[in-house]
């Protein structure tokens, strides 16, 4: 499944491609699971609007959408956009910018049709992601869960775990508290800070909650730097692969020696999770 940092590259290389574009004409595929918002309206709602900007909301692609005088910078965009398209990637979504010739992909759900020729598509094989389309007159925009990882300050992010009994993994795996985090990055950022994903989320120490914050940012940040992980079947906006998981210290990496002292990599089970630490370096 994207995590974060994929669904930051496909935003951002989608953003860099379709801002400013007009959306000449929309087609939606006839399963209906992958349409939040029914396919006729998304359609009827998409059709001559203009892509203010594209940009991620936790694991959500947000384009914002207006009218053709907007545009500029991604704040005064959202802040002029009267209509969202939000595109969420489930376990196997792919959201790609095209040229119209370029071969239609089986499990293709959306096809938008640009003004200057590009195309965007919506392909899904497993069908666990969603579309929604968002008229911000009638209601109220799109906002994630929980806080975001990358801009979370020390002061919140410790409020965040204070008092909790559950593991610092699974809390944070839970999207209530922090958006877009999932298992590989939860991984490898604990690994960073060097604590056990199995210790309860509030017997952390403030320091060891600064040092998380810290990886976790860092973790990301330089998983955005790479272009994502590429597991499974993730690629970004122009179909090109991800280098971090060439990187990954402890992530799928079960009986292989620790990057840092060579002890063997474990795995355990953490909030139905599997999870991956280095039992020497992890305390
Ligand atoms: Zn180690």
């Amino acid at each position: 499944m994207p995590e974060l940092p994929e669904v930051e590259t496909i935003a951002r290389g989608v953003d860099a491609r379709v801002r400013g574009d007009r959306i000449a004409e929309a087609w939606f595929g006839s399963h209906r699971e992958p349409f939040k918002t029914p396919a006729a309206r998304q359609a009827k709602g998409l059709e001559g609007r203009v892509i203010l900007a594209v940009h991620r909301i936790g694991k959500h692609i947000v384009c914002e959408l207006g009218s053709p005088a907007g545009g500029g910078a991604l704040d005064e965009s959202v802040s002029k956009a009267n209509a969202q398209w939000i595109v969420h990637l489930g376990m196997t979504g792919r959201l790609l910018v095209t040229t119209p010739d370029a071969p239609v992909a089986s499990h293709t759900h959306a096809r938008l049709r640009l003004e200057s020729g590009r195309e965007v598509r919506f392909v899904d094989a497993r069908r666990f992601g969603r579309l929604e389309y968002r008229d911000l007159n009638q209601t109220k925009a799109f906002a994630g869960a929980g806080l975001e990882p990358l801009t979370v300050g020390p002061e919140e992010f410790a409020a965040l775990f204070r008092g909790r009994k559950l593991a610092i993994k699974a809390a944070l795996l839970n999207q209530g508290l922090l958006t877009g985090v999932g298992n590989i990055y939860a991984d490898e950022s604990l690994f960073r800070a060097e604590i056990r994903p199995r210790k309860a989320a509030g017997r952390l120490t403030r320091t060891e909650l600064e040092r998380l914050r810290v990886a976790l940012v860092e973790v990301l940040e330089h998983a955005i730097r790479l272009g994502g992980s590429s597991v499974s079947d993730y690629v970004d906006a122009a179909g090109v692969r991800g280098f971090f998981q060439l990187e990954h210290c402890v992530y799928q990496r079960t009986g292989e020696p620790c990057r840092r002292c060579g002890a063997a990599i474990r795995k355990v089970i953490v909030g139905g999770r599997s999870t991956h630490y280095c039992a020497v370096c992890q305390w």
